[in-house]
């Protein structure tokens, strides 16, 4: 059964029918996890609409219920987000705790939603904890992370979790071509995503899409071992984000505040770098591939350039490119890092 509530959602059928499965008697607090813009957000918003909607979010009709939810303006509806800082603090916590005894104002329950649960500060998930523990039935508790480590294990271990898997290209481009895109700019960006669609939606009026994609597929036959070209060629590939970044920004509007916007561009440059990575590490395996006989996926990269790298030293540098992209999220210094990694990548050893 496909909730009315979950239609405009791309990929996920498994989580979406688990959690339909979850609206009649829902538990007190869940965790959804899972890399950024991959859609938890967008999927936890609308999750919180079928639990306030008075029909469970099944209607064959588009309901108000179920858009004041969706668009944040519900009263039994609370975002919760860190005020004027980075983390979720303990004045946050303590606001929640506060809230969650009052009675729904409308609603049969009230939904907690927290967007950025991975800034939660040890104090604040203490001050959480009891309210966690004893569900009052008329509370759910939505939490929303990358990883299940980004929160204090105390409260991660009291949330049922939710793993949400990156939507495959295929489908990802389908639902681009559905919503109009030319076929040809839906397939450069679904590459850039890299199953993201909340990155895919914020490229879909972007220009740069293509050169994007070309920059980050010409590394390899740019590389060179002396630092300071890798250091320069690091610089580069940082520069090539700024145009994308301000079309995810104009897609942003609607975050009012500096933190929020501070966040949201700090979390779309790591998103688009890892994009980045993901087409360089794809040219790699693709050069493997045409040596081994398996399927090249960028076929507009001319042949001589993927077979000018033995398929030995192609599955060395995926793997180098792929071990970059996992130190990224930590990594406050991506310079460095690209810059690491492009003279690694050139080096003979
Ligand atoms: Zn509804």
């Amino acid at each position: 059964m496909r909730l009315n509530a979950f239609r405009d959602v791309i990929g996920h059928q498994r989580v979406l029918d688990l959690l339909a499965d979850e609206v009649p008697a829902p538990a007190g607090a869940y965790l959804f996890v899972g890399a950024a813009s991959v859609g938890k957000a967008t999927v936890a918003r609308r999750f919180a609409a079928a639990l306030l909607c008075p029909q469970g979010g099944i209607h064959a009709e588009a309901c108000a219920t179920c858009r004041r939810a969706v668009d944040g303006s519900h009263p039994d509806l609370v975002v919760v987000e860190p005020r004027g800082r980075q983390t979720l603090g303990v004045e946050d916590a303590r606001n929640v705790v506060a809230q969650a005894v009052l009675s729904p104002v409308e609603a049969p329950r009230k939904v907690f939603l927290f967007e950025d649960a991975g800034t939660m500060t040890d104090q604040a998930a203490n001050a959480l904890l009891k309210t966690l523990e004893e569900p009052t039935g008329s509370t759910v508790f939505v939490l929303v992370a990358e990883s299940e480590d980004d929160l204090p294990s105390t409260v991660a271990s009291r949330c049922r979790t939710v793993h949400f898997g990156r939507v495959d290209e295929a489908s990802l481009v389908e639902a681009l071509v559905s919503l109009g895109l030319d076929r040809r700019h839906a397939e450069n960006i679904g590459r850039i995503a890299g199953g993201r669609p909340g990155l895919a939606l914020a490229l879909t009026h972007s220009a740069e899409a293509a050169r994007f994609r070309d920059a980050w597929l010409s590394v390899p036959t740019r590389l060179s071992p002396a630092p300071g070209e890798a250091f320069m060629l690091a610089e580069e590939m940082l520069a090539e984000l700024e145009p994308l970044l301000e079309d995810v920004e104009a897609d942003n509007e609607d975050r009012v505040t500096r933190e929020q916007r501070e966040r949201s561009r700090r979390r779309a440059r790591q998103t688009l770098l890892a994009g980045g990575l993901e087409i360089l590490a794809s040219w790699y395996v693709d050069a493997a591939a045409l040596q081994l006989a398996g399927v090249v996926r960028n076929r507009d990269v001319p042949f001589e350039e993927l077979a000018a790298v033995s398929p030995d030293r192609a599955v060395r540098n995926a793997q180098l490119v792929l071990d970059a992209m996992s130190g990224l999220g930590l990594n406050l210094r991506p310079r460095l890092l690209l810059a690491e990694l492009f003279a690694e990548l050139a080096s003979e050893d």
